[in-house]
């Protein structure tokens, strides 16, 4: 049977033009500039759609014709937090639709003597707790990285529900593992993926994000 995402997963809606871009930078031949373009514009998708689930209040201009508009405004401020290092390539798109966002970071690796996820470095504006957080990770694969992240962005005062989690492609076994312990934030996604392989990609994925978008694959 089909996945069913949780209600916790905001699915960008599945356009001709989003699948074309995901073919893009899914395909192997794709060279860089290419991929780098292509990931930029499903960025800037998910960040728009991202902003679309922050809280707003009513507001009324007056227009130049003199007369009343009743519309928005949004309530809040944000900031975004990389994961490094492939998280970093979602910070220019966050910024191109929020100018001078505040962009923290957090590297998590692996630790080689427990094979968890270890935090190594974090770097937050100091006042992330009053804050909305979009967290920048491309590839939602087995969840780890994403659930260390959350859980220091938590530590630092961060509401669980005041998380929204960017991501490019994501799978089921990512999307349980963090949505079961953190049922009370968002994961935007361009699109949901069948599985992870034995060596932990995402299938059919599209290989290593950060090497790809860095050139860093040769
Ligand atoms: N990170 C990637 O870059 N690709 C995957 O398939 C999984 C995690």
């Amino acid at each position: 049977m089909a996945f069913q995402p949780p209600p916790q997963v905001i699915l960008l809606p599945q356009t001709q033009q989003l699948k074309a871009l995901t073919t893009i930078i899914r395909d192997k031949e794709t060279q860089r500039a290419d991929f780098i373009f292509y990931s930029d514009r499903i960025i800037r998708i998910l960040v728009e759609e991202g902003l679309n689930h922050l809280p707003v209040v009513e507001k009324t201009v007056i227009t130049p014709t003199g007369k009343e508009f009743h519309g928005i405004d949004f309530q809040g401020r944000i900031c975004g937090v990389s994961i490094m290092r492939a998280g970093e390539s979602m910070e220019q798109g966050l910024r191109d639709v929020c100018r001078s966002v505040r962009i923290g970071k957090i590297l998590i690796q692996r630790d080689e003597e427990t094979a968890m996820p270890k935090l190594y470095y974090a770097k937050f504006p100091p006042d992330i707790a009053t804050r909305y957080c979009l967290l920048l990770d491309p590839m939602l694969a087995t969840g780890g990285s994403a659930i260390k992240a959350i859980e220091t962005l938590i530590d630092y005062g961060v509401a669980e529900e005041r998380i929204l989690f960017l991501n490019l492609i994501s799978c089921p076994e990512g999307i349980r593992a963090v949505v079961e312990k953190f049922p009370a934030m968002k994961i935007v996604t361009a699109e949901i993926d069948a599985g992870l392989d034995e060596k932990l990609y995402i299938n059919p994925g599209l290989g290593d994000f950060g090497c790809r978008y860095f050139g860093t694959d040769k």
